[in-house]
């Protein structure tokens, strides 16, 4: 099995912020990288489940539905990925998301938070989603990271870990 490409990145030299890490046949993945990988802790369950729920409900009623892909949490419960179709910039990305957060802000509840419409519609935390959108709509007004480390690192098993 080869190593994708994601896992070529060096986690350990990664900032909050938002990524493009994957171009290919006219989409382009995002990943809205909201915690420090490895040195903060992640976003717990509840609060990410809860976090997928609003932002897919905002992106795909923004101004971008049409090309909105994939909404989705990382598995390591670092960040969201957002795939989107056409040519979208990280700085499109961030003004897109900075709109998203501000609107999560404004919310009650959590959208279809129900047996009919999730499948595990008790995981869900509110306040510490809005918690984490608070510090991420901060770090991306005010601390913007997009850019992969430039290091490079070969491993003793030739494995490379670069920048993209
Ligand atoms: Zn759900």
């Amino acid at each position: 099995m080869e190593v994708i490409q994601s896992f070529t990145i060096d986690h350990r030299h990664l900032k909050p912020g938002i990524y493009v890490s994957r171009e290919d046949q006219g989409f382009t993945t995002f990943d809205l990288r909201i915690t420090e990988p490895n040195q903060e802790p992640a976003v717990a369950p509840a609060a990410m489940h809860s976090l997928e729920h609003l932002m897919a409900t905002w992106f795909r009623n923004s101004r971008a539905k049409d090309d909105v892909v994939y909404v989705g949490p990382m598995g390591c419960l670092t960040g969201m990925y957002v795939i989107m179709k056409g040519n979208y910039s990280v700085e499109d990305m961030r003004r897109l998301t900075i709109d998203c957060l501000r609107w999560i802000l404004t919310q009650t509840e959590v959208p279809a938070a129900s047996p009919e419409s999730c499948g595990n519609y008790l995981l869900h935390d509110l306040p510490m989603c809005l918690w984490e959108s608070r510090r991420y709509l901060h770090r991306l007004e005010n601390d913007f990271h997009c850019e992969y480390t430039k290091l490079r690192v070969t491993l003793d098993d030739g494995r490379v870990f670069a920048d993209a």
